[in-house]
């Protein structure tokens, strides 16, 4: 079981927290896709006897391709791998490239599943984060795609400046007259390099107020769990049959191929990163050279990974596993290191797994780092 990622590195505009790899220009878009060929037909070997079983488009903004580009992009996986006979197909998708057309177009094409940037339904939040689509668009564009489409994911971003907690929940409130099987939803970050940081360093945007995200995600969590939503990875909620076959794969050590400039591959043993620009990715894979960096993890990178993928979702962290892949040295130091969190009641064990508390979900991230082992072993 495997996983291709496609990454599209085309936006209309920089959103202004987006530290993604992307270029508002599009005149390369013709050669880039036909890279993408390339680079899938190059690599098609890495997946010998490997069934194919989830497709993923992300970016970037996959919907600025047109539906023979995904089309095209689609065949040459089918015919360079083996691919599971119902296979998860993603788009990633922006409102604003959502017309009813488009929809009805997409819904012919064997792209299964929506991914839909929404972010909010609140003009106030899209124009502060510099989004090309406004509340409008994102409301047409969901009555529509859930006429056409089962599976449909939307994003939503908490703790944005200036979003009181009455406005979060009627955000979500909004999003569930919709009636979508999935919700991802991530805390508002000020990442380096990015124009919201330049505009919070200068004073124009307040900083992220941590008190405020911390609130808004236990409104999200308490909202959507009353809604039928199991809130499987720390941030995302899906209803029964839902969940996001991609990602669950991903957070369960499958392999997976990453096609396109900045796409990071996994093969169980080595992390593999494409090169994060168009021009020199283009030009490499017209000379046949695969454009990436390997990098083979030890047990502690992989151990680590484990942690803090584990902690993050409804899973939690197998002690057997733990004591299978990386040995009982591993499996005590874990014990030893998670008994602090377990008297703070953030952690708790339950049929040999470790698994966040509710008081200690929004803070798994953190937790799972005290858990890492820092030296080579
Ligand atoms: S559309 Fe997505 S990838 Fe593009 S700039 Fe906005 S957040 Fe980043």
């Amino acid at each position: 079981m495997a996983g291709i990622y496609i990454h599209i590195p085309f936006c209309k505009q920089a959103c202004h927290y987006c530290d993604f790899h992307f270029s508002t220009s599009l005149k390369k878009k013709d050669e880039l896709v036909s890279a993408l060929v390339k680079e899938l037909q190059l690599r098609k070997d890495e997946f010998i006897n490997i069934e194919v079983q989830t497709i993923y488009f992300g970016g970037g903004t996959p919907s600025l391709l047109t539906n023979d580009e995904l089309v095209f992009l689609i065949n040459t996986v089918y015919e360079n791998y083996k691919v599971n006979e119902n296979p998860e197909i993603t788009l990633e998708a922006n409102p604003d490239d959502l017309s009813k057309t488009r929809i009805l177009e997409l819904s012919k094409s064997p792209v299964n599943r929506l991914s839909i940037g929404i972010q909010s339904f609140f003009e106030s939040d899209l124009k502060l984060m510099n989004r090309a689509h406004n509340a409008e668009e994102a409301k047409e564009c969901l009555s529509v795609a859930t006429q056409y489409f089962d599976n449909i994911s939307i994003d939503l971003i908490y703790g944005i400046q200036g979003a009181s907690n009455a406005q979060w929940l009627q955000n979500i409130e909004i999003a569930l007259r919709y009636n979508v099987p999935h919700i991802s939803s991530y805390a508002l970050t000020v990442e380096p390099k990015t124009a919201l940081a330049a505009f919070v360093k200068k004073g124009v945007i307040d900083d992220v107020n941590d008190e405020q995200a911390h609130e808004q995600f236990h409104l999200l969590k308490d909202k959507l769990e009353a809604s039928g939503f199991v809130h499987y990875e720390l941030s995302n909620f899906g209803k029964e049959g839902y969940f996001s076959k991609n990602n669950s794969a991903y957070w369960q050590g499958k392999p997976y191929i990453g096609i396109g400039p900045s796409a990071h591959s996994f093969n169980g043993k080595q992390r593999g990163w494409n090169v994060r620009n168009n021009t020199k990715y283009i030009n490499e894979i017209a000379k046949n050279i695969l454009p990436i960096e390997i990098e083979t993890l030890t047990t502690t990178d992989r151990y680590n990974e484990y942690i803090m993928t584990g902690l993050r979702t409804i899973w939690g962290v197998s002690l057997d596993k733990v004591e299978k892949d990386f040995g009982k040295t591993y499996k005590d130091y874990l014990k030893e290191q998670a008994e602090t969190f377990i008297n703070q009641h953030l952690l708790y064990i339950d049929n040999k797994h470790i698994r966040v508390t509710k008081k200690g979900q929004f803070l798994s991230d953190g937790i799972a780092s005290e858990l890492f082992k820092l030296n080579l072993t």
